[in-house]
């Protein structure tokens, strides 16, 4: 089995180290190919105003001086020399839940896999203000594998893709797996700190606080809270199909 890793925090981050220790339990054949820099908040962008350069690490390991978008485009155009049999995002050093999914450079680097038609994962590991530093990456870790390999061969339609997040607890007092609905954020996103540079200009700064949510059952957020690890489905059909009659209707002629 041909894998092709990529994490958003960049070719160094730790989670990708922590996502290769995961994929080797399954394969040899790993390829990475990441960002050159940590490109968190990216969602699905692609570099189009400047070239990008790919740079060789070591044997099949590359970064892109880009965002998570171009780095698996470039992995799967130039840098492998056959098609992989899936790609996985991660770990994230982070949430991806409920509403984060959009601004998502993990997801979607997963969303590009998608695209490509290649069964695509993005794995995310919450952490708090009280649970970070060394252990953080402890939980993904120890249950990655037992996520990954149901993963594996279930049965995935074209333009979708899977979402996995792993709760802020050490991995003993995980209570399991979950299958689960996207959730939703009851307010948007952060603080905008402003600020004077030192040339006197005004700046701001997007803030990332914890954000207040309802934790509706059967959500990916209700998971996390209840100490599971969350696995979501997600499509690319953005369509509100309940809206489609509605709003063809007005358009009638
Ligand atoms: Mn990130």
């Amino acid at each position: 089995m041909r894998i092709l890793l990529t994490n958003d925090d960049g070719i160094h981050a730790p989670g990708l180290a922590v996502l290769e220790a995961i994929a080797r339990q399954f394969s040899d054949d790993i390829w990475i190919c990441a960002p050159s820099e940590e490109q968190s908040g990216a969602g699905h962008s692609l570099t189009l105003n400047m070239p990008v350069r790919l740079q060789m690490h070591g044997e099949r390991r590359f970064s892109v001086t880009g965002t998570p978008t171009d780095a698996v485009t470039l992995g799967l155009r130039k840098v492998m020399d056959a098609r992989p049999d899936v790609i996985l995002s991660g770990v994230n050093h982070g949430a991806n839940l409920g509403d984060d999914i959009t601004y998502s450079g993990t997801v979607s680097a997963a969303i590009e896999g998608a695209l490509a038609g290649v069964r695509a994962i993005a794995f995310s590991q919450v952490y708090t203000r009280d649970w970070n530093g060394n252990e953080a990456f402890a939980t993904a870790r120890e249950w990655g594998a037992k996520v990954l390999g149901p993963l594996l061969d279930t049965p995935l339609p074209e333009r979708t893709l899977v979402n996995v997040n792993f709760p802020p607890l050490s991995p003993d007092k995980v209570k399991g797996i979950r299958g689960v609905r996207q959730g939703f954020h009851d307010y948007s996103r952060g603080s905008v700190v402003q600020g004077r540079d030192p040339r006197g200009h005004t700046y701001y700064w997007f803030g990332l606080e914890p954000i207040e949510h309802t934790l509706d059952h059967g959500t990916d957020l209700e998971a996390i809270d209840d100490g599971y690890v969350s696995v979501t489905p997600l499509q690319l059909d953005l369509t509100h199909h309940t809206s489609l009659g509605e709003i063809a209707q007005r358009f009638e002629t």
